[in-house]
């Protein structure tokens, strides 16, 4: 007889991939977790599927026609579900006193506003939505503290880094509170693993002409299209770059980037005796999710056994942020502070989908982020959210300005 309570979970962005994978873990542990919410923008037909299967107490649609579809398809079954739509419908299945858990699984700046309504709601957080964390780094940061929100890394790297940090420090049961402790704990550096993308060995000239369908083909991860742009470029790197430096309250220089093409090592960590700790398994994404979902116990994810003979080589290089311009940009706007890594993230997002909309060239990613962090008003004070909204919408306009002289 299983004692413990069953978690209820709300599932944001439960049609994407860390969604479906989210539901593939779930759905192994039943007696420990219960779908309250799942939420997704438009796909109705998916959302229809996963409310037969998964028949949760809400259904949000960001989008209101799609969630007057959704209603309208679901009342031909007998299902309980009730359907939300907008901000309003996700802040209402996040903030609910009846939810325990909100797994945070929307892409981009879309996700901010309900991942820091769980942090404020003190929830216990499964963050993925790595771009709510790079808007707003210290205020997302303070709020998830301030009210004991248990904040667990769902990006893999993040994970393996909260799974080589000291027993101890984790004994607060939250990555949230371990800050300002590493000094007494021997920590020494983070080293932050990446594939290197698609294009590892590719040439500056050759990078030019790569077409949406080759930048979103990962090599070791299966994902969805904005992260596989982002890891094409390495920005992916440069976002955990500082979502590593918030949530481990780590100096930027004690963080390195290392190109390890394997992906088995998902990040190690050094501490000043020597000894460097590595959390390795296969690429899926089953794993941190599963990690975060039982923390501080273990369950079982559905992940194949690492075989590390079939592995048998790994290797290491350093970056090239020359041809990788994106992943210096990272660093440069952590140095800028303030405003720039929210201006950053958004011009990332408007460049990746004009890219995937054929409209820029590949290249043309680095370079619109760069003119737009020249361009844009650096604030210093980031504490609100409606001073983080508005960097945000500025930096999109910006960006929309250039790409509009590149034609
Ligand atoms: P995805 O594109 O597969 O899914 C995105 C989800 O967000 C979908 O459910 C979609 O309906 C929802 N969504 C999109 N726009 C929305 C909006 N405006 N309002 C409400 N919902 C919206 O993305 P993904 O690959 O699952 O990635 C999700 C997040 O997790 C991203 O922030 C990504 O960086 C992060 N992440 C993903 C992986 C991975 O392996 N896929 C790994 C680490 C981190
Ligand atoms: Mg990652």
């Amino acid at each position: 007889m299983s004692q413990h309570k069953v978690l209820q979970v709300t599932l944001l962005g439960a049609t994407g991939s860390i969604g479906s994978s989210t539901l593939d873990v779930i759905a192994r542990h039943p007696e420990r977790y219960q779908i309250y919410a799942i939420t997704a923008n438009t796909s109705v037909d998916v959302m229809n599927e996963l409310c037969q299967q998964w028949q949760p107490r809400y259904a949000v649609m960001y989008d209101a026609d799609a969630a007057a579809e959704l209603s309208d398809r679901l009342s031909d079954f007998d299902i309980d579900t009730r359907v939300l739509y907008g901000e309003a419908g996700l802040l209402q299945v996040v903030e609910s006193a009846d939810v325990d858990c909100v797994v945070a699984a929307i892409v981009g700046a879309a996700g901010l506003v309900p991942t820091l309504a769980a942090a404020a709601a003190g929830k216990r957080i499964l963050l993925a939505n790595k771009e709510a964390l790079v808007m707003s780094g210290k205020l997302f940061m303070d709020t998830a503290r301030e009210n004991n929100a248990i904040l667990m890394p769902v990006d893999s790297e993040h994970n393996a880094i909260f799974q080589c940090m000291p027993a101890n420090l984790s004994e607060h049961h939250s990555s949230v509170k371990m800050t300002n402790r590493q000094a007494d704990s021997g920590i020494e550096r983070i080293l932050l693993t990446a594939s290197g993308g698609p294009f590892r060995t590719w040439s500056a000239e050759r990078l030019h002409d790569v077409t949406p369908e080759q930048a979103v083909d990962h090599p070791n991860w299966d994902m969805g299209k904005k992260i596989s742009v982002d890891s094409a470029t390495l920005m992916n790197k440069g976002l955990e770059l500082i979502e590593a430096y918030w949530l481990f309250d780590m100096d930027i220089s004690n963080i390195d980037v290392v190109i390890h093409p394997q992906s088995v090592i998902h990040s190690m960590v050094t501490y000043n005796d020597g000894s460097v700790l590595a959390q390795m398994g296969n690429p899926d994404m089953r794993t941190p999710i599963a990690h975060a979902l039982a923390w501080p116990e273990r369950i079982a994810s559905g992940v194949e056994p690492l075989n590390i003979i079939e592995v048998a080589k790994l290797d290491f290089e350093e970056p090239d942020l020359k041809r990788f311009p994106c992943l210096r940009l990272c660093y440069e706007a952590i140095k800028m502070g303030g405003s720039a890594t929210t201006v950053l993230n958004a011009a990332n997002e408007v460049a990746v989908a004009a890219f995937l909309d054929e409209k820029i060239g590949f290249n043309d990613i680095a370079v619109l982020i760069e003119q737009t962090l020249n361009k844009a008003n650096i604030i210093n004070d980031v504490s609100s959210l409606e001073g983080i909204l508005k960097a945000d919408a500025e930096a999109r306009t910006i960006t929309n300005d250039c790409i509009a002289a590149i034609h």
